[in-house]
């Protein structure tokens, strides 16, 4: 489903992504782990192309993010991203936040996207706050709402970055049981995350990056017990 072929990537000399490669096959889960500015959230958002490169090959869906002739926009609809930050509109509902996109962008009727959003909202356990506005959500709250509006568009993969990492400890796992589920559904996911927990219960795959480059990428049960790389077994004994 994603394929990443020798990416690299720089911001004017400095090299943020040293050759890198790997492959997310359908109904994967990858976990994305690595110390802060090892590159994970720039190869997190190369992959639908919110970050160009300047060598290498990625392919998404069968599209080449990395081609000219492909129409970016397009293919973002069909990946769902979520971040840190919730970003969603202040100003518009939740049941708006999440039609938006799917009139815009996919063509849906008001009607037909209503129906969607509130499916989505009642799967995130959110359906009776579908009138009011995000600030009037908890964070935990706000985070579910945004991998709803992600699920609106029916992606084929998606991406999230640290999402729980701006979250007080007790709205983590609201978030990751909606993640966890997505998973079981057999979503192909990519994570950013230091939530080992969520790694250990999920995922197929872990990679590990510092400083650039995929130092590791193997089977969670390798990572977690036999890990081959000393700057994987450090960062594994900071965290857990
Ligand atoms: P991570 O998500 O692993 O913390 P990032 O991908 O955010 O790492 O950043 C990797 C490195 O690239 C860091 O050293 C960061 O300072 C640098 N970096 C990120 N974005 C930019 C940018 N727009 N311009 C220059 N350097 C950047
Ligand atoms: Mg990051």
């Amino acid at each position: 489903m994603i394929s990443l072929e020798n990416v690299s990537k720089w911001y004017g000399q400095f090299q943020v992504l040293k050759n890198c490669t790997t492959k997310v096959g359908k109904g994967e889960v990858v976990v994305v782990c690595g110390p802060s500015g090892s590159g994970k959230s720039t190869l997190i958002k190369t992959v639908n192309g919110l970050e160009p490169v300047q060598k290498g090959q990625i392919i998404i869906g069968g599209k080449e993010v990395t081609s000219k002739a492909t129409s970016l926009s397009k293919l973002r609809s069909k990946v769902g991203m979520v971040f840190q930050h919730f970003e969603l509109f202040p100003h518009l509902t939740i049941l708006k936040n999440l039609t938006l996109a799917q009139i815009k962008v996919l063509g849906r009727t008001d009607d037909e996207a209503r129906e969607k959003a509130l499916s989505l909202l009642e799967r995130v356990g959110l359906l009776a706050h579908a009138n009011k506005y995000p600030a009037q959500l908890s964070g935990g709250q706000q985070q579910r709402v945004a991998i709803a509006r992600a699920l609106c568009m029916d992606p084929i993969v998606m991406l999230f970055d640290e999402p729980t990492s701006a979250l007080d400890p007790e709205m983590v796992n609201e978030v990751l049981d909606v993640m966890v589920e997505l998973a079981y559904e057999g979503m192909t996911m990519m994570v950013v995350t230091h939530e080992m927990g969520f790694a250990r219960k999920v995922a197929n795959r872990v990679i590990f990056m510092d400083a650039g480059e995929i130092i590791e990428d193997t089977s969670k049960e390798q990572f977690f017990t036999n890990p081959q790389s000393d700057r994987a077994k450090d960062f594994l004994a900071k965290i857990i």
